[in-house]
């Protein structure tokens, strides 16, 4: 063969020429894959991270990896009649959903779209599922309660708002009852509910929203929901899009509550969504990331700063944990990143202590600032009378002689676990709970026979209400027991004791 140099030079020339133009289109790419959920395109050269793709048949999928020559995406929607060699653009945007004010009320999915039959949500701002916590600087410390009408937990386990408090427990333990009962007694205090659901059955929700709309509810609260029927990809974004809702008023400077009920399911979505996309499993086949998509969705909790109108974000993820190892990744995982956690137990639940919270490991970490003097002066030494009962309780099985003083403490620390058990719908509001719990701790009730407790709380309520009415409304106004309020509640518990013990 006979080689030119000037037609090779001529060659390299044009190349050279060419190097820097584009000349290629980036905002559209064909399907070279597609399956279980994930499909991998070609030619999304400029495609973002967490970007929203549009597929045929009106399909949207979200950008996943991105790979050299491919991007795996995720779809958020049917497979069914897309196929390889289809033509998928670029949106240019990241996954959003709608938020507003008309959301409140409603049950949307994932993407904000309403599933309660109730119409279309008119909204007129969406804002991106994945949002940058607030940093250091905007924050303050977190300062008022965020009470959950719950004696157990408002007494030694106080939430403030701000604060991300983790409930954890074995399957039916009383986790989602803790969750809604708290949401119920939001009532009337204005802060806006959130309640996502990952990974239920659609029966599960469907009852939680019944029962919220009964208790009305639902007059301040959104339902997020992602059904066990839907595709992991969905319900792995269920709880940033509810969060992002949530954000939304807080910004305005509201209070927002946001519960995720549960995180262990979303965990198993956004493995099965990471093993399709040949994502490197690690410990129990999670992938290595899935303490950041938990710490970056617990990390959007806060309390901001008075200059950025002072709003708070508290969140309260639910963890299920199998036969109550709290050992497992999930579990660690989301301790480590919670300001405390709540303590469920089944042998607690089936005893009928309920809520099953045990006292014993159950902390928080920050909400004690945000107690109320008076529930912290009653609540002091509670968890130390209950650890005491405790330790007795498991001596006195043996049968073993006390004496006189340890059975005065095992007395009164069964009185004491019988005031903490609490039906669920029947939020208890906390200057009642300190007139309660005063009664306990302060020794009132040794002479009232333990089954008869739950008997004498009700009463000694309705007592109160119509003899001494500005005894709890003075705990509220002062938010402290001082001296002389103190000895009027203590006179009060005693006449009413003695009406009750003449009845019985
Ligand atoms: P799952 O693991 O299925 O999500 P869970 O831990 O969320 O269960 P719940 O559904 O809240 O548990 O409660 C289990 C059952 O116990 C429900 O039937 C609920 O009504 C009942 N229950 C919960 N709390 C109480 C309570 N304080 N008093 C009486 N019953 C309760
Ligand atoms: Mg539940």
């Amino acid at each position: 063969m006979n080689i030119k140099p000037e037609e090779i030079t001529s060659i390299i020339k044009q190349e050279i020429e060419k190097y820097d133009k584009k000349i290629e289109t980036v905002d559209s790419g064909t399907i070279i894959q597609i399956g279980d959920g994930i499909a991998r395109v070609y030619g999304l050269n400029e495609c973002m991270a967490g970007e929203l793709l549009e597929f045929p048949n009106d399909v949207y999928a979200m950008a996943q990896n991105l790979e050299q020559d491919n991007v795996g995406c995720v779809l958020l929607g049917s497979e069914k009649g897309i196929k390889e060699g289809d033509i998928v653009k670029r949106t240019g945007r990241v996954v959003e959903v709608p938020v507003g004010e008309n959301i409140i009320g409603r049950v949307v999915n994932s993407l904000g779209q309403p599933i309660d039959g109730k119409g279309p949500i008119k909204t007129t701002e969406t804002k991106p599922v994945e949002l940058v916590a607030p940093g250091v600087i905007t924050r303050q410390s977190v300062k008022q309660p965020l009470q959950t009408g719950l004696k157990a937990i408002d007494s030694m386990i106080p939430i403030g708002k701000g604060q991300r408090e983790l409930i954890i427990g074995d399957r039916q333990t009383g986790k989602t009852a803790i969750a809604t009962d708290t949401i119920i007694n939001q009532k009337g205090k204005d802060v806006i509910c959130i309640y996502v659901a990952i990974g239920q059955k659609q029966s599960t929700v469907a009852h939680i929203v019944n029962n919220l709309t009964e208790m009305g509810a639902m007059d301040y609260t959104i339902v997020v929901s992602s059904t066990a029927s839907e595709a992991a990809p969905l319900q792995f974004i269920a709880p940033y899009a509810g969060c992002t809702m949530g954000e939304y008023f807080m910004n305005k400077g509201k209070d927002v509550l946001i519960v995720y009920d549960d995180l262990s399911k979303h965990a198993v979505a956004y493995r099965a969504m990471s093993l399709l996309l040949h994502r490197p499993p690690g410990r129990e086949a999670y992938p290595g990331d899935v303490f950041y998509v938990h710490s970056r969705l617990l990390e959007r909790a806060a309390k901001l700063s008075d200059k950025l109108g002072g709003g708070s974000l508290t969140a309260l993820p639910i963890i299920e944990t199998q036969a109550g190892d709290v050992t497992a990744y999930i579990p660690t995982n989301v301790i480590s990143i919670t300001d405390g956690q709540i303590f469920l137990e089944s042998e607690l639940f089936y005893a009928g202590q309920r809520p099953a919270v045990n006292a014993g490991i159950s902390v928080s970490r920050v909400g004690g600032s945000a107690q109320i003097k008076a529930m912290k002066q009653v609540a002091g030494s509670l968890r130390l009378d209950l650890a005491q009962y405790r330790e007795l309780a498991a001596f006195a099985q043996f049968g073993s002689d006390l004496d006189k003083e340890s059975k005065k403490r095992l007395e009164k620390g069964k009185r004491l676990m019988e005031i903490l058990k609490q039906p669920q719908y029947k939020p208890v509001p906390v200057e009642k709970q300190v007139m309660i719990l005063f009664a306990g701790v302060k020794e009132h009730l040794l002479d009232v026979p333990v089954e008869k407790i739950g008997e004498f709380e009700n009463g000694f309520m309705e007592y109160m209400d119509t003899h001494h009415k500005e005894i709890g409304q003075e705990i509220v106004e002062k938010k402290a027991l001082s001296d002389d309020l103190s000895k009027r509640l203590g006179d009060a518990i005693e006449e009413y004791k003695k009406i009750f013990l003449a009845e019985v």
